[in-house]
Parts: C-alpha cells; sequence; structure tokens
C-alpha cells in the first residue's frame, strides 16, 4: 500500500551541503501527509527527489515498489503521477491564458483533443477557476494564480499531489479556503503531501505528520499520538 517509499536516502548538493541525511519514509497510498520543518530543514529537496528531479547520492526512491530509474521513460512516467505545486505560482504559470495553461501538461502527454478538454474542464470546476478560463495569467490575483497552477498539475491527473508551502503568506481566511480545496482533493482519493510551517493547520489537516530538522526526519506519527516539545 506504499505509492511512493524514501529509502536511506542520503543528499547533499554541489556545494556540499548535506540538505537529506538517512531519510526513510514511506507515503501510503491515499493519505494526507504533512511535513513540518522549518526554513532550509529539507523539505523542498525531499520533494524534488519524489519526483525524480534530484538523484540521491545514495538510498532510493520506490514508486509503486520498485526503485527509480532515471531513465527518461521511467521519469516521464514518475513526473505525470507525481506533481508538484510549487509555492510561487509564478514559477508555474507561463502560457498566454488560464486555459492555454492548464492544457499544456495534458497536450504533452499525446491525449487525444476530446480527452484534453475533458481533464481541462475537470481541473477548472475543481479548483473554481472556470469564470477565469479566458484571462491571461499575468493578471490574476496571487490567490487567483494558485488555483490555476493547480488546476494544471489536475489536468496531469496524477497519483500523488504535492503542495510546497501552500498557504505561506495567506492569511487566515484565505488559508481556510484553500485547505478546503485541498480536502475536496483528497476526498477524490489522491495522495496528498503537504510542508508548512503552520503547526495548528498541519494538525488539523493531516492524516499523518512528519517533522524534519536540518536533513532528518526527527519524528513521525499520527497527530494524536505526536506532541511537541514545548
Ligand atoms: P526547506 O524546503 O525545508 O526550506 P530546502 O530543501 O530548500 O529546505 O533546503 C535544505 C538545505 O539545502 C538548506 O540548507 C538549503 O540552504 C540547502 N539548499 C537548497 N537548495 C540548494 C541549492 N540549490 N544549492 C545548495 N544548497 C541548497
Ligand atoms: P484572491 O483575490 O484570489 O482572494 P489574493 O490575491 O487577495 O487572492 O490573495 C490570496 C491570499 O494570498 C491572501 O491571503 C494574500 O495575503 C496572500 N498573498 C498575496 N500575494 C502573496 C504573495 N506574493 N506571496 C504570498 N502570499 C500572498
Amino acid at each position: 500500500k506504499c505509492i511512493l517509499e524514501v529509502v536511506n536516502l542520503e543528499y547533499s548538493y554541489p556545494d556540499g551541503t548535506n540538505a537529506l541525511r538517512k531519510v526513510n519514509l514511506p507515503i501510503i497510498k491515499g493519505e494526507k501527509l504533512a511535513i513540518l520543518g522549518s526554513n532550509g530543514a529539507g523539505k523542498s529537496t525531499l520533494f524534488m527527489q519524489l519526483n525524480g528531479t534530484y538523484r540521491p547520492d545514495s538510498g532510493c526512491i520506490k514508486y509503486r515498489g520498485e526503485e527509480i530509474s532515471y531513465k527518461n521513460k521511467a521519469l516521464i512516467e514518475l513526473r505525470k503521477n507525481v506533481g508538484i505545486v510549487f509555492q510561487d505560482p509564478d514559477s508555474q504559470l507561463f502560457s498566454a491564458s488560464v486555459y492555454q495553461d492548464i492544457s499544456f501538461g495534458p497536450l504533452n502527454l499525446g491525449l487525444s483533443e476530446e480527452k484534453v478538454i475533458e481533464r481541462v474542464e475537470r481541473a477548472l470546476v475543481d479548483t473554481e477557476t472556470k469564470d477565469l478560463q479566458d484571462k491571461p495569467t499575468h493578471l490574476l490575483s496571487y490567490g487567483q494564480k494558485k488555483r490555476v497552477s493547480i488546476a494544471g498539475v489536475l489536468a496531469m491527473e496524477p497519483e500523488v499531489i504535492i503542495f510546497d508551502e501552500p498557504t505561506a503568506g495567506m492569511d487566515p481566511r484565505h488559508s481556510q479556503e484553500f485547505m478546503q480545496l485541498l480536502d475536496k482533493l483528497s476526498d477524490q482519493g489522491k495522495t496528498m503531501i503537504l510542508s508548512t510551517h503552520d503547526v495548528d493547520l498541519a494538525y488539523s489537516w493531516a492524516d499523518r505528520l512528519v517533522i524534519m530538522y536540518r536533513g532528518e526526519i526527527i519524528a513521525q506519527g499520527l497527530p494524536g499520538e505526536l506532541f511537541l516539545q514545548p
């Protein structure tokens, strides 16, 4: 039932920064996993490992029980199934209109026009961005950009969706609204991983919590089991 598994993973950046140290983490199909940790803990680096963007120095990532091979075809398959919503939506939006932006991924998969339209429509509805579809992305508000960047990932129909600090900088009301959107996605059976600094949000949303500190997982457990040191 592990969809992804991180096994004894070690990773240093070329400048020598030891970003991940002996990380072990099973990710269960359909779960909502929150990763807590301050800046620099290694959360984003771990995410880039999970979709094969970075390659471990030692240890490995398993996808559906099989060690990832870093060959092109396997990587394309992995990235289709493990989508990342980056913290800054501007890094993810590059087409002229919202509709074009969301359809870019599915078009690239070589799907039929009919299938592409179907997926884009569903993503627009799920993220409540249908009324924005003809807008140029650069004219959207931050919250709207965030939704459109999620729609782009949803249209790929990934099994796992990773959200890198999705509510960073948001006020409590927007943050609440945003979490409702995530709950809707998890009701559709998606496996979801989210990183955050927000302890309350992590405890209320997640099925399981992981706490990272300086490249290591220092605690993991169910929200009811895991108590933070005061
Ligand atoms: P988080 O997402 O938890 O804030 P990161 O994964 O971004 O943490 O960073 C983990 C560590 O790796 C930090 O010490 C950070 O400074 C370092 N780091 C991140 N990206 C790079 C990079 N491109 N080159 C060198 N060091 C990096
Ligand atoms: P909308 O108009 O779609 O409701 P807003 O653009 O007003 O969305 O922003 C939604 C939330 O994102 C607000 O909580 C706002 O404080 C926050 N926000 C706006 N710009 C940024 C930014 N550049 N980085 C992080 N958070 C932002």
